[in-house]
């Protein structure tokens, strides 16, 4: 079941430039920093209330964000929904004709659970669900 925005995703090309940008608007205190292999990316998040704010700067010019500022520049990449039982949720939107790109779930940031929808089936808004730890089944 999908409850709520986990997260917003924002591809950036300098993370130590967003860092400073971000930490003047939201005076955040602190960042939370990882790096995610299989998605060669650099993370640096925050919250805004129970919102999760991803900064992400690609780690190689092969990573799916190097290609999307590429092609796209800057912004917002993606919106991530709080979802329990993220496979059996992919099972659902599959039948119901909703294109994924990953038809199981992934690890993410955050030891969360992750799965994108395809952009195609959903107006053109990269869709994540993810999982957070507790839930995991
Ligand atoms: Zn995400």
């Amino acid at each position: 079941m999908i409850s709520g925005v986990n997260h917003l995703g924002i591809a950036v090309r300098d993370l130590q430039a967003s860092m400073a940008l971000f930490q003047q608007i939201f005076r955040v205190e602190s960042f939370h920093r990882e790096t995610v292999a299989d998605q060669k990316v650099d993370i640096a998040s925050f919250k805004v209330g129970d919102v999760l704010v991803e900064l992400t700067a690609p780690t190689d010019a092969e990573s799916p964000i190097a290609k999307f500022i590429e092609k796209r520049g800057e912004g917002i990449h993606h919106v991530a929904f709080t979802t329990e039982g993220v496979n059996e949720e992919l099972q659902r939107l599959a039948a119901s004709g909703v294109q994924l790109i990953n038809t199981t779930a992934q690890k993410g940031a955050h030891d969360m659970m992750i799965a994108f929808l395809h952009p195609k089936s959903t107006n053109g808004v990269l869709m994540e669900l993810c999982e957070p730890p507790e839930q995991h089944r």
